[in-house]
């Protein structure tokens, strides 16, 4: 066998195999867990080879080395306070738009599943906005993206290091029209564990859950606070709080490969790579913002010349990668997998509460509980008192 399957759990479901099949052979299929693996037609297959020089996984993909680094935050506070970190990846966004170019990346779509679209104005731009803590399914779109780059058009795409390297191994060559803005990814649980997290939340609140945001700089400014929405009622409170959110951070519900991800690490497969800039406070005191900073790794002469574009609409201050990645552990290494691991998708299509009051049962400590409950403006106060 000389295709896909022999990568097993190793793929990372990016969906480039399919995409560049010449015998259109492969599909992709939902494993018991809830994420995507390929399945291959194995009268149609001659065993060509394709799908694994298109594979990120099992081919070598270009990376960056020794980027420059920089906390950056966007001018526009408000376009920053609706964006996860910085907003950096909105500005870069923006300015493909204005020059006639199109954007991909993650939204959520009608029944809020994460899917990567294409975004050709502001309005479709802003679905592309926050981080959503799920796999997004990018089944189809690197075909999309070639036949902008083949129009000529200018093109960015954004996605996790395995997406991004995923789009640079079916694309095979550079193109001078396109920008790849990886961003730092810890792991990604599957479609099927948000799906039935947001029926179990929507169960909790008394209602359709009708808008979710990971990074709801609402209550707390830039922290990890969600947002669920229904047409009644809004909550929001800490990620860790939260039996979806707390194994997400705890790293407790990725797709396997995400436990082994090549692409957690400073060689970079986008041009340009976007993050959380943790740790600003140490880093950079005087840079930090309770409205988000960003960390930007600048890998490419390309991504050079991007973040040069970027400069009159952003403030920045050289940093190190020294610094940035004390606190960002997946600039260095994967995630761990703990042992729970083995078990933990076991019972998600029985009783949800069930699932997600054990399963997902967590212990809050009640140290950080009394700390996230004093109102950010008393902390303020209570900190300039002790200094
Ligand atoms: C699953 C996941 C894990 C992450 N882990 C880390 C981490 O460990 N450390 C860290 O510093 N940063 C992490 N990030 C990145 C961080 O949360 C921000 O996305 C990043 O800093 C960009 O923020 P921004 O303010 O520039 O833009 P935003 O406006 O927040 O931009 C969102 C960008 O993220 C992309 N995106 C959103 N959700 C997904 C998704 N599910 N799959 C692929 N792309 C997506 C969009 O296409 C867009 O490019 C993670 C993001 C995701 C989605």
């Amino acid at each position: 066998m000389n295709n896909i399957l022999t990568l097993g759990k190793s793929c990372c479901g990016c969906g480039g195999c399919e995409q560049a099949c010449p015998r259109h052979c492969i599909s992709f299929i939902t494993d018991e867990e809830g994420f995507l693996y390929p399945s291959v037609d194995a009268n149609a297959c001659t065993d060509c080879g394709v799908c694994l020089k298109k594979c990120p996984i099992a081919s070598d993909v270009p990376r960056g080395k020794d980027p420059a680094v920089y906390a950056a935050k966007l001018n526009d506070r408000q376009t920053a306070f609706q964006s996860t970190s910085g907003g950096v990846f909105y500005a870069i966004a923006a300015d493909f738009l204005a020059h006639g170019g199109v954007v991909f990346g993650c939204a959520y779509d009608d029944d809020l599943k994460a899917v990567h679209i294409a975004a050709h104005n502001e309005r479709e731009l802003k679905r592309l906005q926050g981080s959503k803590y799920v796999q997004s399914d990018t089944r189809g779109v690197y075909r999309r993206v070639k036949e902008a780059l083949d129009q000529s058009k200018p093109v960015l795409f954004s996605g996790t290091g395995c997406q991004a390297a995923g789009l640079r191994a079916f694309l095979g060559r550079e193109y001078d029209n396109l920008l790849i803005a990886d961003i730092v990814c810890h792991g990604v649980p599957s479609p099927l564990l948000f799906e039935k997290y947001l029926q179990y939340k929507g169960g909790k609140m008394g209602g359709k859950i009708t808008a979710y945001n990971f990074r709801s700089k609402a209550k707390r400014g830039w922290d990890l606070y969600y947002m669920a929405e229904t047409a009644r009622k809004k909550q929001s409170d800490y990620g860790f709080f939260d039996p979806y959110y707390n194994a997400f951070l705890n790293c407790k519900t990725y797709r396997e490969s995400c436990y082994q991800c090549p692409f957690a690490n400073s060689e970079r497969p986008g041009d340009i790579t976007l993050a959380d800039y943790w740790g600003v406070q140490k880093a950079h005191p005087e840079f930090y913002d309770s409205n988000g900073v960003s960390l930007v790794l600048v890998n490419t002469p390309k991504g050079e010349a991007a973040w040069e574009k970027l400069r009159k609409v952003t403030t920045s201050v050289p940093s190190t990668l020294e610094q940035a990645v004390v606190l960002n552990k997946n600039l260095r290494e994967p995630s761990a997998r703990p042992d729970c691991r083995d078990t933990i998708y076991e019972g998600i299509d029985g009783d949800i509460n069930e699932y997600f009051s054990s399963k997902l049962a967590f212990k809050a400590n009640p140290k950080t509980k009394l700390k996230k409950m004093i109102p950010t403006g008393l902390k303020d106060k209570l900190k300039k008192i002790k200094s």
